[in-house]
Protein backbone atom coordinates (compact mmCIF):
# COMPACT_ATOMS: atom_id res chain seq x y z
CA UNK A 1 0.00 0.00 0.00
CA UNK A 2 2.77 2.71 1.04
CA UNK A 3 5.15 2.58 -2.00
CA UNK A 4 4.96 6.67 -2.49
CA UNK A 5 8.17 8.44 -0.87
CA UNK A 6 7.65 12.15 -1.49
CA UNK A 7 11.61 12.11 -1.11
CA UNK A 8 11.43 11.12 -5.08
CA UNK A 9 9.53 14.36 -6.25
CA UNK A 10 10.15 17.41 -3.43
CA UNK A 11 10.93 20.13 -5.05
CA UNK A 12 9.39 19.66 -8.32
CA UNK A 13 6.76 21.70 -9.96
CA UNK A 14 3.91 20.53 -8.37
CA UNK A 15 5.59 21.44 -4.68
CA UNK A 16 6.12 24.76 -6.47
CA UNK A 17 2.74 25.30 -6.82
CA UNK A 18 1.11 24.05 -3.78
CA UNK A 19 3.62 25.57 -1.55
CA UNK A 20 3.87 29.14 -3.35
CA UNK A 21 0.13 28.97 -2.54
CA UNK A 22 0.46 27.45 0.84
CA UNK A 23 2.59 30.31 2.10
CA UNK A 24 0.59 32.90 0.31
CA UNK A 25 -2.95 32.17 2.25
CA UNK A 26 -0.95 31.33 5.52
CA UNK A 27 0.55 34.68 5.16
CA UNK A 28 -2.93 36.14 5.03
CA UNK A 29 -4.26 34.27 7.57
CA UNK A 30 -1.65 35.62 10.22
CA UNK A 31 -2.42 38.66 9.34
CA UNK A 32 -5.02 38.80 12.01
CA UNK A 33 -3.67 38.09 15.97
CA UNK A 34 -5.70 35.65 16.75
CA UNK A 35 -4.86 31.85 16.98
CA UNK A 36 -4.82 29.80 13.90
CA UNK A 37 -4.76 25.52 13.76
CA UNK A 38 -2.71 24.61 10.94
CA UNK A 39 -3.27 20.82 9.88
CA UNK A 40 -1.19 18.75 7.09
CA UNK A 41 -3.07 16.03 6.38
CA UNK A 42 -0.33 14.15 4.62
CA UNK A 43 2.51 15.79 6.11
CA UNK A 44 5.50 13.34 4.31
CA UNK A 45 8.93 13.42 6.06
CA UNK A 46 9.01 17.32 6.48
CA UNK A 47 12.11 17.66 4.66
CA UNK A 48 14.01 16.64 2.28
CA UNK A 49 17.66 16.15 0.78
CA UNK A 50 17.93 17.41 -3.06
CA UNK A 51 21.27 15.33 -3.62
CA UNK A 52 20.09 12.25 -1.90
CA UNK A 53 19.45 9.40 -3.95
CA UNK A 54 15.74 9.38 -4.09
CA UNK A 55 15.77 13.25 -5.23
CA UNK A 56 18.74 12.14 -7.81
CA UNK A 57 17.33 9.37 -8.95
CA UNK A 58 14.21 11.27 -10.07
CA UNK A 59 15.24 14.41 -11.47
CA UNK A 60 12.35 16.14 -10.75
CA UNK A 61 13.57 18.75 -8.63
CA UNK A 62 15.24 20.22 -12.15
CA UNK A 63 12.05 20.93 -13.41
CA UNK A 64 10.94 22.31 -9.95
CA UNK A 65 12.67 24.17 -7.60
CA UNK A 66 15.67 24.53 -9.31
CA UNK A 67 14.38 26.19 -12.29
CA UNK A 68 13.24 28.56 -9.97
CA UNK A 69 16.34 29.50 -8.24
CA UNK A 70 18.44 29.59 -10.95
CA UNK A 71 15.23 32.05 -12.39
CA UNK A 72 15.41 33.88 -9.30
CA UNK A 73 19.33 34.38 -8.86
CA UNK A 74 19.14 35.42 -12.60
CA UNK A 75 16.32 38.25 -11.71
CA UNK A 76 18.07 39.45 -8.45
CA UNK A 77 21.31 39.59 -10.42
CA UNK A 78 19.39 41.95 -12.89
CA UNK A 79 17.53 44.01 -9.83
CA UNK A 80 14.58 42.92 -11.20
CA UNK A 81 11.72 42.05 -8.44
CA UNK A 82 10.34 38.77 -8.01
CA UNK A 83 6.02 38.41 -7.42
CA UNK A 84 5.94 38.96 -3.80
CA UNK A 85 4.38 35.30 -3.50
CA UNK A 86 7.08 34.27 -5.35
CA UNK A 87 9.45 36.18 -3.12
CA UNK A 88 8.34 34.94 -0.02
CA UNK A 89 8.69 31.22 -1.19
CA UNK A 90 12.19 32.25 -2.86
CA UNK A 91 13.14 33.12 0.94
CA UNK A 92 12.22 30.39 2.58
CA UNK A 93 14.25 27.99 0.42
CA UNK A 94 16.93 30.05 1.05
CA UNK A 95 16.50 30.15 4.59
CA UNK A 96 16.60 26.35 4.05
CA UNK A 97 19.79 26.40 2.64
CA UNK A 98 21.75 28.95 4.34
CA UNK A 99 25.33 28.20 2.26
CA UNK A 100 23.34 29.21 -0.71
CA UNK A 101 23.52 25.98 -2.31
CA UNK A 102 20.53 24.19 -3.38
CA UNK A 103 21.01 21.26 -1.36
CA UNK A 104 17.56 20.80 1.27
CA UNK A 105 14.08 21.28 0.00
CA UNK A 106 11.39 22.13 2.86
CA UNK A 107 8.20 20.11 2.54
CA UNK A 108 4.84 21.87 4.04
CA UNK A 109 5.64 20.70 7.40
CA UNK A 110 8.91 22.26 7.32
CA UNK A 111 7.24 25.66 6.00
CA UNK A 112 4.70 25.74 7.91
CA UNK A 113 6.89 25.08 11.10
CA UNK A 114 9.47 28.29 9.83
CA UNK A 115 6.03 30.90 10.00
CA UNK A 116 4.45 29.25 13.31
CA UNK A 117 3.49 31.87 16.19
CA UNK A 118 3.08 31.44 19.46
CA UNK A 119 -0.33 31.56 19.36
CA UNK A 120 -0.78 29.16 16.73
CA UNK A 121 -1.08 25.29 16.59
CA UNK A 122 0.47 22.67 13.95
CA UNK A 123 -0.80 19.18 13.65
CA UNK A 124 1.10 16.75 11.48
CA UNK A 125 -0.27 13.54 9.84
CA UNK A 126 1.89 11.27 8.91
CA UNK A 127 1.37 7.19 7.98
CA UNK A 128 3.93 5.53 6.28
CA UNK A 129 6.29 4.13 9.25
CA UNK A 130 9.32 5.42 7.54
CA UNK A 131 8.25 9.04 6.28
CA UNK A 132 6.65 8.50 9.62
CA UNK A 133 10.02 7.76 11.51
CA UNK A 134 11.61 10.90 9.69
CA UNK A 135 8.75 13.21 9.63
CA UNK A 136 9.37 12.59 13.71
CA UNK A 137 13.11 13.39 13.98
CA UNK A 138 12.65 16.79 12.34
CA UNK A 139 10.25 17.77 14.78
CA UNK A 140 12.11 17.22 17.62
CA UNK A 141 14.56 19.45 15.76
CA UNK A 142 12.74 22.03 15.21
CA UNK A 143 11.39 21.88 19.37
CA UNK A 144 14.83 21.70 19.82
CA UNK A 145 15.87 24.56 17.67
CA UNK A 146 13.07 26.94 19.55
CA UNK A 147 11.18 24.93 22.28
CA UNK A 148 7.27 25.06 20.39
CA UNK A 149 4.81 22.65 22.34
CA UNK A 150 2.41 23.64 19.69
CA UNK A 151 3.83 21.03 17.02
CA UNK A 152 2.24 17.31 17.32
CA UNK A 153 2.67 14.95 15.06
CA UNK A 154 0.33 11.91 14.83
CA UNK A 155 1.39 8.75 12.89
CA UNK A 156 -1.69 7.64 11.62
CA UNK A 157 -4.50 8.30 9.48
CA UNK A 158 -4.95 12.10 8.26
CA UNK A 159 -8.39 11.22 6.44
CA UNK A 160 -9.75 10.07 9.67
CA UNK A 161 -7.82 12.75 11.54
CA UNK A 162 -9.09 16.05 10.78
CA UNK A 163 -12.74 15.51 11.98
CA UNK A 164 -10.98 14.82 15.91
CA UNK A 165 -9.78 18.63 15.53
CA UNK A 166 -12.57 20.85 13.93
CA UNK A 167 -13.96 23.24 14.54
CA UNK A 168 -10.62 24.25 16.61
CA UNK A 169 -11.17 26.57 19.51
CA UNK A 170 -9.48 29.27 17.88
CA UNK A 171 -12.14 29.10 15.37
CA UNK A 172 -9.75 29.77 12.18
CA UNK A 173 -7.74 26.77 10.71
CA UNK A 174 -5.93 26.43 7.64
CA UNK A 175 -6.46 22.69 6.74
CA UNK A 176 -3.84 21.29 3.54
CA UNK A 177 -4.84 17.81 1.67
CA UNK A 178 -2.20 16.59 0.18
CA UNK A 179 -2.29 12.94 -0.26
CA UNK A 180 0.02 11.58 -3.02
CA UNK A 181 -3.32 9.28 -4.87
CA UNK A 182 -1.19 6.61 -4.90
CA UNK A 183 -4.78 4.61 -4.50
CA UNK A 184 -7.59 5.44 -6.66
CA UNK A 185 -9.85 5.81 -3.46
CA UNK A 186 -7.47 8.68 -2.01
CA UNK A 187 -9.82 10.92 -4.74
CA UNK A 188 -12.89 10.00 -3.26
CA UNK A 189 -11.46 10.57 0.59
CA UNK A 190 -9.87 14.04 -0.33
CA UNK A 191 -14.03 14.96 -1.34
CA UNK A 192 -15.09 13.00 1.76
CA UNK A 193 -12.66 14.65 4.17
CA UNK A 194 -13.43 18.73 2.66
CA UNK A 195 -17.15 17.43 2.58
CA UNK A 196 -16.94 16.67 6.74
CA UNK A 197 -14.19 19.38 7.47
CA UNK A 198 -16.65 21.71 6.28
CA UNK A 199 -19.55 20.68 7.75
CA UNK A 200 -17.88 20.93 10.70
CA UNK A 201 -16.25 23.89 10.56
CA UNK A 202 -17.57 26.02 7.31
CA UNK A 203 -14.98 28.85 8.08
CA UNK A 204 -12.09 26.93 7.36
CA UNK A 205 -9.80 27.55 4.85
CA UNK A 206 -9.21 24.06 3.09
CA UNK A 207 -6.59 23.56 0.49
CA UNK A 208 -6.37 20.49 -1.58
CA UNK A 209 -3.76 19.41 -4.46
CA UNK A 210 -4.64 17.50 -7.06
CA UNK A 211 -2.58 15.91 -10.03
CA UNK A 212 -3.70 17.07 -13.61
CA UNK A 213 -3.51 13.57 -15.20
CA UNK A 214 -6.13 11.72 -17.88
CA UNK A 215 -7.68 9.38 -14.99
CA UNK A 216 -11.46 9.81 -14.26
CA UNK A 217 -11.13 10.26 -10.62
CA UNK A 218 -8.65 13.08 -11.22
CA UNK A 219 -10.64 15.00 -13.67
CA UNK A 220 -13.34 14.93 -11.27
CA UNK A 221 -12.39 15.61 -8.26
CA UNK A 222 -11.92 19.82 -8.81
CA UNK A 223 -15.55 19.76 -10.23
CA UNK A 224 -16.98 18.15 -7.36
CA UNK A 225 -15.09 20.35 -5.07
CA UNK A 226 -16.26 23.12 -7.09
CA UNK A 227 -19.90 22.08 -6.69
CA UNK A 228 -19.33 21.02 -2.68
CA UNK A 229 -18.25 25.07 -2.46
CA UNK A 230 -21.21 26.52 -4.09
CA UNK A 231 -23.94 24.57 -2.13
CA UNK A 232 -22.16 25.37 0.65
CA UNK A 233 -22.33 28.91 -0.39
CA UNK A 234 -18.33 29.14 0.19
CA UNK A 235 -15.81 31.16 -2.03
CA UNK A 236 -13.17 29.29 -3.93
CA UNK A 237 -10.07 29.23 -5.90
CA UNK A 238 -8.98 26.83 -8.47
CA UNK A 239 -5.12 27.09 -9.62
CA UNK A 240 -3.35 24.98 -12.56
CA UNK A 241 0.14 24.95 -13.75
CA UNK A 242 1.01 23.04 -16.47
CA UNK A 243 4.59 23.25 -17.17
CA UNK A 244 4.39 21.18 -20.67
CA UNK A 245 5.94 18.70 -22.59
CA UNK A 246 9.74 18.70 -24.46
CA UNK A 247 9.73 18.50 -28.06
CA UNK A 248 9.70 14.62 -29.01
CA UNK A 249 12.93 15.00 -30.00
CA UNK A 250 14.55 16.15 -26.81
CA UNK A 251 12.55 14.03 -24.93
CA UNK A 252 14.19 10.65 -26.77
CA UNK A 253 17.40 12.08 -26.46
CA UNK A 254 16.88 12.47 -22.52
CA UNK A 255 15.15 8.72 -22.63
CA UNK A 256 18.06 7.43 -24.82
CA UNK A 257 20.68 8.93 -21.74
CA UNK A 258 18.36 6.87 -19.29
CA UNK A 259 16.89 10.09 -17.69
CA UNK A 260 13.35 9.97 -17.27
CA UNK A 261 10.81 11.85 -19.53
CA UNK A 262 7.04 12.67 -19.51
CA UNK A 263 5.96 12.49 -15.57
CA UNK A 264 3.79 14.22 -14.28
CA UNK A 265 3.32 17.65 -16.40
CA UNK A 266 0.59 19.22 -14.34
CA UNK A 267 -1.01 19.90 -11.27
CA UNK A 268 -3.52 22.04 -9.47
CA UNK A 269 -4.38 24.09 -5.95
CA UNK A 270 -8.80 23.90 -5.08
CA UNK A 271 -9.14 26.30 -1.96
CA UNK A 272 -12.47 26.86 -0.01
CA UNK A 273 -12.76 29.83 1.71
CA UNK A 274 -9.20 31.19 -0.43
CA UNK A 275 -8.34 34.77 1.33
CA UNK A 276 -9.23 37.43 -1.08
CA UNK A 277 -5.56 38.04 -2.01
CA UNK A 278 -4.54 34.68 -2.71
CA UNK A 279 -5.84 34.80 -6.17
CA UNK A 280 -3.94 38.18 -7.56
CA UNK A 281 -1.47 37.06 -5.86
CA UNK A 282 -1.51 33.92 -7.58
CA UNK A 283 -2.04 35.54 -10.83
CA UNK A 284 0.91 37.63 -10.31
CA UNK A 285 2.82 34.41 -9.65
CA UNK A 286 2.39 32.16 -11.99
CA UNK A 287 3.21 33.95 -14.98
CA UNK A 288 6.83 34.08 -13.30
CA UNK A 289 6.91 30.68 -12.06
CA UNK A 290 5.77 28.91 -15.60
CA UNK A 291 8.55 31.11 -17.56
CA UNK A 292 10.97 29.45 -15.18
CA UNK A 293 9.63 26.46 -15.50
CA UNK A 294 8.10 25.94 -19.35
CA UNK A 295 9.55 22.58 -21.18
CA UNK A 296 7.54 23.26 -23.98
CA UNK A 297 4.03 22.55 -25.89
CA UNK A 298 0.66 22.53 -23.88
CA UNK A 299 2.65 25.37 -20.75
CA UNK A 300 0.02 27.21 -19.25
CA UNK A 301 -1.39 28.41 -16.43
CA UNK A 302 -4.75 29.19 -15.00
CA UNK A 303 -6.40 30.94 -11.89
CA UNK A 304 -10.46 30.61 -11.35
CA UNK A 305 -11.85 32.07 -8.32
CA UNK A 306 -15.50 32.63 -7.28
CA UNK A 307 -17.39 34.75 -4.44
CA UNK A 308 -19.40 32.05 -1.96
N1 LIG B 1 2.43 17.56 2.16
C1 LIG B 1 3.80 17.15 1.84
C2 LIG B 1 4.56 18.34 1.30
O1 LIG B 1 3.95 19.19 0.63
O2 LIG B 1 5.74 18.46 1.61
C3 LIG B 1 3.84 16.00 0.85
C4 LIG B 1 2.97 14.84 1.19
S1 LIG B 1 3.05 13.48 0.09
C5 LIG B 1 2.35 14.08 -1.37
C6 LIG B 1 1.78 12.44 0.74
C7 LIG B 1 2.16 11.73 2.03
O3 LIG B 1 0.98 11.17 2.60
C8 LIG B 1 3.13 10.59 1.88
O4 LIG B 1 4.24 10.80 2.71
C9 LIG B 1 2.35 9.35 2.34
O5 LIG B 1 3.14 8.42 3.06
C10 LIG B 1 1.32 9.93 3.25
N2 LIG B 1 0.06 9.21 3.41
C11 LIG B 1 -0.57 8.39 2.54
N3 LIG B 1 -1.80 8.06 2.99
C12 LIG B 1 -1.95 8.70 4.18
C13 LIG B 1 -3.01 8.80 5.13
N4 LIG B 1 -4.19 8.20 4.91
N5 LIG B 1 -2.83 9.57 6.23
C14 LIG B 1 -1.65 10.22 6.44
N6 LIG B 1 -0.60 10.15 5.58
C15 LIG B 1 -0.75 9.42 4.47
Amino acid sequence: MFSYRHAFHAGNHADVLKHIALLAALRHLQGKEGGLLLVDTHAGAGQYRLDHEHARTSGEAAQGIAAVWHAAMAAHARGDALPPAVQDYWQQIQAANPRGLLQHYPGSPALMQALLRPQDRLQLFEWHPTDGRLLDRAVQQWRAREPHPAIELRRDNGFEGLRRLLPPPSRRALVLIDPSYELKSDYGHVFATAAEGLRRFAQGCYLVWYPVIGRPEAHALPRRLRALAQRAQRPWLQAELNIGARPDAQAKAQAARGRPVGGLRASGVFVINPPYTLAPQLREALPWVLSALRQGRGAAWTVEAAEG
